[in-house]
């Protein structure tokens, strides 16, 4: 199966409540070309110049995703276009993307990522700091709008471990989703689940899922 074929029969099995952004992170823009062809407008990237440099010579209808680790002196690159941060894993982060978004009057959508597999190698808020964030920490903010969470699970073949981590992202937030917070909190996105454990995910309620590999072929670290 080609790209088109492969991204048309994964959109075909997917709920339509749940969003698909395929990730082209290390891909060709060929690649991502054949995808749109297909008619498919979200992409996810996870470096920022990789993003911008991307965004600038693709189709501009196209909704682009930032799904990686974001640093905060980069933030200004992306704010112009980007559609969704994903990866919002500290206040500092969030506040930054806040003054930037004031600096061109244009409200930012994020997710703030939630670290749910307790490796290491993880980004994110643990549950404490996540609440705290959103009771005191925004009150000051108007150009971000919190529209939900991010999780990746444990990189692992146990796929009951994958699902216990999925459900606990997917209690926290409608446990969230009853509290009252700031206007600028709107807890309606839940981006969890990738090539490995989508169907996991959706199962456990996912609505936006992150896919690179299995439409685009493994990917080459060179
Ligand atoms: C690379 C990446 C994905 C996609 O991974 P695949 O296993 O290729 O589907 C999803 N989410 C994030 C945050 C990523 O960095």
């Amino acid at each position: 199966m080609n790209i088109k074929d492969r991204i048309t029969a994964l959109k075909e099995e997917i709920p339509p409540n749940c969003t698909l952004v395929a990730v082209s992170k290390t891909k060709p823009v060929s690649d991502i070309l054949m995808a749109y062809e297909a008619g498919h407008l979200d992409f996810g990237e996870n470096k920022v110049q990789e993003l911008t440099q991307k965004a600038d010579t693709m189709p501009k209808d196209i909704r682009w995703h930032m799904i990686g680790h974001l640093q905060r002196n980069k933030v200004k690159y992306i704010v112009p276009f980007v559609h969704l941060i994903h990866g919002v894993d500290s206040s500092r982060l969030l506040s930054e993307i806040d003054k930037q978004g004031g600096k061109i009057g244009r409200v930012i959508d994020c997710l703030l990522q939630v670290d749910i597999s307790n490796e290491e190698t993880k980004f994110g808020f643990d549950q404490e700091e996540l609440v705290e964030l959103l009771r005191t920490g925004l009150k000051d903010m108007k150009w971000v709008q919190v529209r939900g969470l991010m999780g990746m699970a444990s990189n692992t073949t146990d796929m009951d471990r994958v699902r216990a981590e999925f459900r606990s992202l997917k209690n926290l937030i409608e446990k969230l989703k009853k509290e009252n917070f700031h206007e600028r909190v709107s807890m309606e996105i839940l981006s969890m689940g990738m090539s490995g454990d989508y169907q996991v995910a959706i199962e456990e309620g996912s609505n936006l899922v992150r896919v690179g590999s299995l439409i685009f072929g493994e990917r080459n670290y060179a």
